[in-house]
């Protein structure tokens, strides 16, 4: 009882098994690195998460803003009361050891704390905690051509969850239902990403990115309180694009403002620095020349080749 999806757009992200996966102070080999049908965050949805990247840099693969990272993973869990039985600092030293263990210059690295097998029902109190860690080989997420091409995006009839429904702040993997329904929206649509907005009708972010615009010389992104996850490269670039010397600022922004942009991009850890080619059919300058700076700066910055941020980039 499938449902047809005859104008659907056609994305592939698969993974590519690596050696071990990281599994509550183990490193466990890829195929054996599995979970029981009854744990409890598969039904619930009641994890937390992070997606992180490391890069090839001269002094060997990075890992990029790790503590920042695992830093966030450890509030998403406090957030949910989510008794995470590591620190930060442990954290980053496991992620570390997947990565050499893979053996890859750069990777994706997936960490997701989960209540595991062993209860059932709403209360999480008896539940036991348990942490994974792994890491692949994974492209650009929204697609190999959207740092010049740019992606078209579409506002989505799904609302962006509310501080007090689903913290944004979180990234629970339960809020990523919210995230799904916009990004099939979009893509059945024939479009490449959703641009959600909050229940107030702002711009809160897209379905995994964090959105920047520019208009009439000012750079522009919703802050957290629009809905926005404080999002670690909506930081980097914030930092970047005032070393290129334009003002950025924090904006509540309605949809207009997109329609009316001169140009706009899209970041996060999986995408990057995305240009956006258009909002709902109206096209906005692609790639911009701020969006191309930003993307050429940011690529050498997690590449350790931006010496003020050579301290972002952790060796493994
Ligand atoms: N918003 C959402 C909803 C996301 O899932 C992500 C990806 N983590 C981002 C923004 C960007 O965050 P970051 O730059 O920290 O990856």
């Amino acid at each position: 009882n499938r449902q047809t999806h005859h104008k659907l757009k056609k994305v592939r992200m698969p993974i590519e098994p690596t050696k071990s996966i990281w599994m509550n102070g183990d490193l466990v080999p890829w195929d054996e690195a599995k979970i029981h049908v009854l744990t409890h965050t598969l039904h619930y949805g009641t994890g937390v998460f992070e997606g992180i990247r490391a890069y090839e840099t001269a002094q060997g693969p990075a890992i990029f803003r790790l503590k920042e990272h695992m830093d966030r993973l450890i509030n998403s869990a406090k957030i949910l009361s989510i008794p995470m039985p590591y620190t930060s600092e442990q954290l980053q030293d496991a992620a570390k050891a997947v990565v050499r263990d893979s053996g890859l210059s750069s990777c994706y690295i997936r960490p997701l704390a989960y209540y595991g097998y062993g209860e059932m029902g709403l209360a999480t109190s008896n539940c036991v905690v348990d942490v994974a860690i792994a890491c692949w080989p994974w492209g650009a997420y929204l697609g190999d051509d959207a740092a010049t091409k740019g992606v078209r995006m579409k506002i989505s009839s799904w609302v962006r969850h509310d501080h007090n429904i689903m913290p944004p702040a979180s990234k629970t993997t339960g809020n990523y239902a919210n995230s799904t329904l916009a990004k099939m929206e979009a893509l059945n649509a024939g479009y490449d990403e959703a641009v959600m907005l909050n229940k107030e009708g702002l711009v809160a972010e897209c379905s995994g990115e964090n959105i920047f615009v520019c208009r009439n010389g000012k750079i522009m992104t919703p802050p957290f309180v629009s809905g926005a996850l404080e999002g670690i490269t909506q930081h980097t670039v914030m930092s970047i694009v005032r070393d290129l010397g334009h003002e950025v600022s924090f904006e509540a922004l309605a949809r207009s403002d997109l329609y009316t942009a001169d140009e706009m991009f899209v970041v996060g850890t999986a995408a990057e620095v995305s240009a956006v080619n258009s909002v709902d059919d109206r096209s906005v300058l692609c790639p911009g020349p701020i969006t191309t700076q930003v993307a050429e700066l940011y690529a050498d910055t997690v590449r350790g080749k931006n010496p003020k941020y050579a301290h972002w980039c952790e060796e493994v």
